[in-house]
């Protein structure tokens, strides 16, 4: 089946006032949606149409003259998906369990964390995303540019936040580490410690 541009779990505006309704409303149903699209028409009449969006992008060498394409478009189709599903108008706070003492161990504390993922995005040049990833052996924080995904490289995403401008120009216009500070309100720590101990499992 052809990728899809999944529902939001909440309403557009139920990010409010961290993240605007308008904001949301082009964000998922114009910009997910065009790279749903381009992804769609990349992979038509490939061997690889119909296969889940994480195993494309693994196989990106495998894609010739489509590769560019697909990595840019399957990259943000899978980006955005994940990052909807990570933000929740209950969000915020901060981790606890394993996934806390994981963040306390690698990065001294809670703060230091978050401290690091945001000199990741705000250091990120032009558009792309920061990162918490499980690479097999412990967490990391990473950025990538453009739709990259740490998921090509075999890493497991555990939170990401999108820095590109369409996703805070609206509300934050130049200021991304007003936009970044204010993005800890949303953050669904349950969906985070779900994708922590897939990953360590
Ligand atoms: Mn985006």
């Amino acid at each position: 089946m052809a990728f899809e541009v999944p529902d939001l779990p909440y309403d557009y505006n139920a990010l409010e006032p961290h993240i605007d309704e308008q904001t949301m409303r082009v964000h998922h149903d114009k910009h997910h949606q065009a790279y749903v699209d381009k992804a769609n028409a990349a992979l038509e009449g490939t061997e690889w149409a119909d296969r889940p969006v994480d195993e494309v992008l693994q196989n990106l060498d495998s894609l010739g003259d489509k590769a560019t394409a697909v990595r840019n478009n399957a990259g943000g189709h899978s980006n955005h998906a994940f990052f909807w599903e990570l933000m929740s108008p209950d969000g915020g706070g901060e981790p606890d369990g394993d996934l806390a003492d994981a963040i306390n161990d690698k990065f001294g504390s809670f703060s230091d964390f978050q401290e690091e993922l945001k000199d990741a995005g705000v250091g990120q040049f032009g558009s792309g995303w920061a990162w918490l990833i499980h690479d097999g052996s412990g967490l990391a924080v990473v950025s990538t540019p453009n739709q990259d995904t740490p998921v090509s490289e075999g890493r497991t995403p555990i939170i990401g936040v999108d820095v590109w401008e369409h996703a805070y120009y609206l509300k934050y216009q130049n200021k991304r580490p007003d936009y970044l500070d204010a993005w800890w309100n949303v953050v669904d720590w349950g969906k985070a410690a779900e994708h922590f101990r897939a990953a360590s499992g």
